[in-house]
């Protein structure tokens, strides 16, 4: 059968690689660390399990679609107005509902070498062109960004933490960057580790949507609060651009379970404060150790590390992943991502860091 005589994707989607996620398990080991999708070690708040528990009794309701509970729960825990707060099932799909909403064929998106996969995925399912710009020390360069920039371009995604390196551009960067940009295009920072960022430049990120027409900030609750497997993100964003994307979103885009777990789980500030203690300890120690064997480790300001490893002396991170994944620890490899020698590691419980420590040193040594 001729491929003309079936229905053809529209141009642009065949050259999309899906997503693959990470690992769950590692066959035939009982005892399994998942480290490959950033989640947390500590699980959701006991709020928002309590919360999970109460609304499931009344799912044969649909969910409140403009999600007002969790709009504003949201607005309350980041002193903003809910009128300019959109909910979505997870972060990953603002991602696209901005893609849809902002680009059409012959634009042009961009974001950075190292940047979140998903940006591409969305760019071309919109039907525009991905454009790539450079980065320098595996972290986004505002001129190179800048550079790529044409009349055609127009949005810009920015992971920052950025997934998989950990890097961050401080906000007088990500400043420079908006200025530097047309007022026709959209700036998207993508701030889904940002509670892990123990500094004031978060506040300073969502002063800048607060005082410009083309920045939006998209969060979620899958990391820090432990609802990955809800889909519960959000976008802060000017009126004009919530008014936009409300228009292309599905009626219910976010779960009635998610709406509840969500606003329980914000207000456990807590909760949060103990995930980011956790994190701190660990991956200081983590990339301490892992230096002390002799691996480069990016400094990371988020809950994951990339671990490079060497190319050719049969140390590769091909075979790192297979050594750890029989003794349990399933790690990310980020070959996608444009580092086919390195593995992403999740921040994980005492144990399993330790382990994996353990375990690399047995596997360079040996
Ligand atoms: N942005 C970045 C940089 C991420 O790493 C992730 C999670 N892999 C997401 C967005 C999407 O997260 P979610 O859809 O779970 O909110």
């Amino acid at each position: 059968m001729s491929p003309l005589d079936r229905p053809q994707p529209k141009p642009g989607i065949l050259d999309i690689a899906a997503y693959v996620p990470g690992r769950e398990g590692a066959p035939g080991v009982a005892k399994v660390w998942k480290l490959s999708s950033n989640e947390t070690p500590l699980g959701p708040s006991p709020a928002a399990l309590e919360a999970i528990q109460a609304a499931g009794r009344h799912v044969e309701l649909y969910p409140d679609g403009s999600a007002t509970k969790l709009r504003e729960a949201i607005a309350e825990a980041h002193g903003l107005n809910p009128a300019n707060i959109l909910c979505s099932n997870g972060s990953d799909e603002l991602l696209g509902l901005l893609a849809q909403t902002y680009l059409k064929p012959g634009d042009e998106g961009v974001f950075s070498e190292h940047g979140f996969l998903v940006y591409r995925i969305q760019i071309l399912a919109a039907g525009a062109t991905p454009v790539v710009a450079k980065e320098t020390d595996e972290r986004a360069d505002v001129d190179a960004l800048l550079a790529v920039v044409t009349e055609r371009t127009k949005i810009v995604f920015l992971a920052n933490p950025n997934n998989p390196t950990g890097t961050y551009l401080p906000v007088d960067e990500v400043r420079r960057l908006r200025a530097g940009l047309p007022k026709h295009v959209l700036l998207v920072l993508d701030a889904a580790y940002a509670e892990y960022v123990r500094r004031n430049d978060y506040e300073a990120g969502i002063e800048l949507v607060s005082s410009s027409d083309n920045v939006v900030m998209t969060r979620t609750f899958s990391k820090i609060y432990g609802l990955a497997g809800l889909r519960v993100g959000w976008m802060y964003a000017p009126t004009h651009v919530i008014d936009a994307v409300n228009r292309v979103r599905g009626p219910f885009n976010i779960n009635a379970l998610g709406i509840e777990a969500g606003a329980a789980a914000i207000r456990d500030k807590a909760h949060v404060e103990q995930a980011v203690a956790h994190n701190e300890t660990w991956r200081v120690w983590l990339t301490e150790e892992l230096t002390k064997l002799g691996l480069r480790v990016t400094p990371s300001i988020g809950n994951f590390l990339l671990i490079h490893f060497a190319e050719d002396d049969g140390k590769t991170a091909a075979e790192a992943d297979t050594f750890l994944t029989a003794r349990g620890f399933v790690l990310r490899r980020v070959t996608a991502y444009g580092f086919p020698n390195a593995l992403r590691m999740t921040v994980g419980p005492e144990e399993a860091n330790r382990g994996v420590v353990s375990a690399l040193a047995e596997f360079l040594n040996g």
